[in-house]
């Protein structure tokens, strides 16, 4: 039985004093069978530690260079998001790969490294409007996941989480169906058997993101493969990211 996880990602969004304000707010029952997880940037991770400490909610940040230490001017390494309470990291996604140029060989490098420091890589994968309209998603969809897991030991690649977020539905409001998240994920499970068989493809989390809010949440959530998921700009509305965890 996989356990369900809503992971808010807040991108390059709000101040420490702005992040302060969200968790004086941000009030939530938990849920033993849904984790919750903030996914913020570097900044405000520490205020978000104060707040929550005493609770079950966990704390990821947006990337991670995959290295201890080093000469990497402006990067953050595992060690350091260790250090701040972190325990998930955003491998791969779309903004990263298309704005900064991330190739599949160095987000395959981030997984494995936080896998190698106990941190759970949420690896995104999804394919732009151009290839959906093409045809071309499930070529996308296999050779992002392949580049990513293959060189991971079999026994590692239950602890990764893959976040299916097509580009056109991200930021858009116009989000995927169930249907069309569901068949992917499908996917994506089939290519996790493959790689490391069906035992882990049972245990690996599979989240849907792109355009999800507190109206469409169980769509996507009442689907067989579909774990939870990745939430942008409706994360930054407390009431609306405490909604869609409770629906989920
Ligand atoms: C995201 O940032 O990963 C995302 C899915 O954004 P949004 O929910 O705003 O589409």
């Amino acid at each position: 039985m996989r356990k369900k996880l809503i992971a808010g990602n807040w991108k390059m969004n709000q101040t420490v004093t702005e992040a302060g304000h969200y968790f004086e707010k941000f009030k939530v029952k938990a849920r033993e069978d849904v984790d919750l997880v903030f996914i913020l940037p570097f900044t405000d991770i520490p205020v978000a530690k104060f707040f929550i400490s005493r609770s079950s909610i966990g704390l990821g940040a947006q990337n991670m260079y995959p290295a201890e230490s080093g000469a990497f001017t402006g990067e953050i390494s595992p060690l350091m998001l260790k250090d701040l309470g972190c325990t998930y990291v955003i491998c791969g996604h779309s903004e990263r790969r298309e704005i900064l140029g991330e190739s599949d060989e160095f987000i395959a490098r981030k997984v494995k490294c936080a896998l190698d420091h106990d941190i759970t890589p949420i690896l995104c994968v999804g394919e732009t409007k151009d290839e959906h309209d093409a045809g071309k998603t499930e070529e996308k969809i296999e050779t992002q996941v392949r580049a990513a897991l293959e060189k991971i030991p079999t026994d590692k690649v239950s602890n990764v989480v893959i976040a299916y977020e097509p580009i056109w539905a991200i930021g858009s409001g116009a989000a995927a169906t169930a249907d069309e998240a569901e068949a992917v994920a499908k996917l994506i499970r089939q290519i996790v058997k493959n790689i490391a068989g069906k035992k882990v493809s049972d245990q690996v989390r599979i989240l849907y993101g792109g355009s999800v809010n507190a109206g469409n949440i169980n769509d996507f959530t009442g689907e067989k493969d579909i774990d939870g998921a990745l939430v942008g700009g409706a994360s930054l509305k407390p009431e609306e990211f405490i909604s869609i965890y409770q629906k989920a």
